[in-house]
């Protein structure tokens, strides 16, 4: 038998006999991989693990851990559940729309007929027969004309077969179940262990509300139970810790018709608002930035020059002043240039640390809008670094530090990916390399660990993102450290170096927040709406058990309003259970209770957060701590 040479990701390399199958490798490496294998990439292209290699090849064996893996395996189970749905409901002609995996799980539509929520658990327990049944999945080409006469009566199959390019469509089989696809697919039905449908809701055939409406079933699917179950107890977590819930409990924030997709703060979440851009002022004051403030709507030419019109116009909102096409702005850059561009500059000033709290608009489609999470106008914590080559290492490295102090502050772990090179990018090839290699090195540099994704860096330049995780263990993309040599290129950026003659600067566009609403939004879910002392919007809240003692509760109130401390006073007559729990719904730190007794010793009665009172606190101990606590920025109080 001849050989050929399969390469594995880590560099090593094997030969193995000509037509072996991609599953024979997975066992011949070991039974663990043999087991959690899901399919292949041979050269790049992701396959079934049944495809038979007959040349040297480089591969990679896909598992669930692996992005692809998880969307070959969600793939998988929407087919799991298109032949349940097709076995159940036999009677009926069922035209088969769009079926893909998202971000968890999967979707698919369906033209069918009074297909409601209660038919959910019926197909999930055919489903289960299925899975049962250990169905082998394979697939092969057929001719085109023989698929057409396969879905004469689905038009929505039809239109597939028309976009499929040449006279061959691939088709997968499980059973007595066709499907149209491109694959691939996991080997046998078994393989999907553990799964739900989710969700049941219409969508327009190709998004088009012109079309007809379809039926599209969400689902997730887990290669083991234990992920399941798992991922179930998550989800009725983060809806116990909705931000959009607890924003409303907590008079933070709402939505209008009016404006849809952009946040209306109420003055308790202005103020956690503004106390986020307070910190991030703070920190970038020591670390010596400089704070900007540019207009919002910008003419068209600059957009162009800057490359966003090519590149990012579809999200962008355009007006007209003086007859001139104008621009909102959906980023601050191009306005930070201008200012740079108003004088001359000097190696001596480099670096300049140019931030800005911008307010940007984005167009996002109505579908994709949630709550605080993807918005149509946010406020970046946005910064522009004009520095040397020979500085980018350094100022890349200070920023990990302010990422790791801010972030430290509300607990929040990270994980780095550093991007690269995308499909649709400018610039030349060979500053791409070395901008992706100075980023890089900076990580090595400071024993991060980090992911490497291939092309999906920015238009102009690599970057470096950072995904936060939060209590509960999901995570978050917020900080982005970018680098660009092509914007100071466009715009002619210099400094005049040590020899006397002019160069050009590097740009590092940085955001630590990302944009401050979401990072809200984050928090709210982070903390369930028991924010620390520092950005909680009401700190203290005196409650009084009568009205005899409304001036003892005065006189407290305003020695704390004095200290600057953020209190409400609830002298209403409601009952004091009544008066502790709706405080306690919106999330106040610090509850205090005045009666007879504390009036008589000159204290109060405070209730923390974790529902324990503490009698016979002196005022004036109450504030010092509070003040200690707000200072130092701690996450716990303890009276
Ligand atoms: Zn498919
Ligand atoms: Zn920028």
């Amino acid at each position: 038998m001849p050989k050929i040479k399969i390469t594995l990701p880590d560099g090593s390399s094997k030969r193995v006999e000509k037509g072996v199958t991609a599953a024979e490798i997975a066992s011949s490496i070991g039974k663990r991989l043999a087991q959690d294998a899901l399919a292949i990439e041979i050269n790049g292209k992701l396959t079934d693990l049944s495809a038979k290699i007959d040349n040297d090849s480089k591969i990679r064996i896909i598992t669930y851990k692996d992005k692809e893996g998880k969307g070959v395996f969600w793939h998988s189970a929407s087919h799991l559940m298109t032949q349940a749905v097709l076995r159940l409901f036999k009677g009926q002609n069922i035209g088969l729309g769009v079926g893909m995996p998202i971000d968890i799980g999967y979707y698919q539509d369906y033209d069918i007929k009074n297909l409601t929520e209660d038919d959910l658990k019926k197909i999930e327990k055919e489903m289960e027969k299925i899975v049962q049944e250990h169905l082998k999945i394979s697939q092969k080409n057929i001719a085109k004309k023989e698929a057409y006469a396969f879905y004469k009566k689905d038009p929505y199959k039809t239109q597939f077969i028309n976009e499929v390019q040449g006279n061959k469509v691939s088709m997968y089989t499980q059973g007595e179940f066709n499907n149209l696809c491109k694959g691939p697919h996991v080997p046998n039905t078994s393989y999907i262990k553990a799964f739900k449908l989710t969700k049941i809701a219409g969508a327009y055939w190709k998004g088009d509300s012109k079309n007809k409406m379809l039926t599209r079933i969400y689902g997730v699917a887990f290669p083991e139970k234990k992920q399941l179950k798992d991922y179930l107890e998550l989800i009725k977590e983060a809806e116990k810790r909705d931000h959009r819930r607890i924003g409303q409990a907590m008079d933070l924030f709402s939505f209008h018709e009016e404006a849809p997709g952009m946040p209306f703060f109420h003055d308790k979440g202005q103020f956690i608002w503004q106390t986020l851009v307070d910190y991030t002022v703070e920190l970038m004051k020591k670390r010596g930035y400089e704070i900007n403030m540019t207009p919002m709507i910008l003419s068209k030419n600059l957009w162009v020059q800057s490359g966003h019109w090519d590149h990012f116009k579809d999200n962008m909102y355009f007006t007209k002043i003086d007859d001139k096409e104008s621009a909102v702005k959906p980023m601050n850059c191009p306005g930070n240039i201008l200012i740079y561009k108003t004088k001359s500059h000097s190696y001596r000033e480099l670096p300049i640390k140019a931030g800005e709290f911008g307010l940007v608009h984005r167009h996002e489609l109505s579908g994709v809008l949630a709550g605080l999470f993807r918005v149509r106008c946010f406020t970046q914590d946005d910064a522009h670094i004009f520095c040397t080559e020979e500085q980018i290492e350094e100022q890349v490295k200070e920023l990990l530090d302010f990422v790791d102090e801010l972030y430290g502050t509300f607990g929040f772990d990270y994980n780095l990916e550093l991007s690269t090179k995308p499909e649709k990018a400018m610039g030349d090839p060979n500053l791409w390399k070395l901008a992706e290699e100075k980023l890089g090195s900076v990580l090595d540099k400071s024993k991060k660990k980090y992911k490497l994704n291939e092309g999906d860096g920015a238009f102009y330049g690599p970057k470096i993102d950072f995904h936060v995780k939060d209590a509960i263990g999901r995570t978050w993309q917020c900080a982005t450290i970018q680098l660009d040599f092509q914007m100071p290129e466009k715009f002619d950026l210099t400094y005049e170096g040590k020899d006397g003659r002019k160069h050009r600067p590097v740009m590092l566009h940085r955001t630590i927040l990302g944009a401050v609403e979401r990072f809200m939004g984050i928090l709210i879910e982070h903390y369930a709406g028991k924010f620390p002392l520092w950005i909680a919007p009401e700190q203290v809240r005196i409650i009084t058990v009568s009205d005899k003692f409304n001036k003892y509760a005065d006189k407290i109130m305003d020695e704390l309003k004095l200290q600057g401390i953020r209190v409400e006073l609830d002298k209403r007559t409601e009952s004091i259970p009544r008066k502790v729990r709706e405080a306690q719904i919106q999330h106040v730190p610090l509850i205090l209770t005045v009666g007879e007794k504390e009036v008589k010793n000159n204290t109060v009665a405070v209730r923390t957060l974790d529902n324990k009172v503490h009698f016979n606190i002196k005022i004036t101990d109450l504030i010092k701590k509070i003040l200690k606590n707000i200072e130092n920025k701690k996450e716990k109080f303890s009276v």
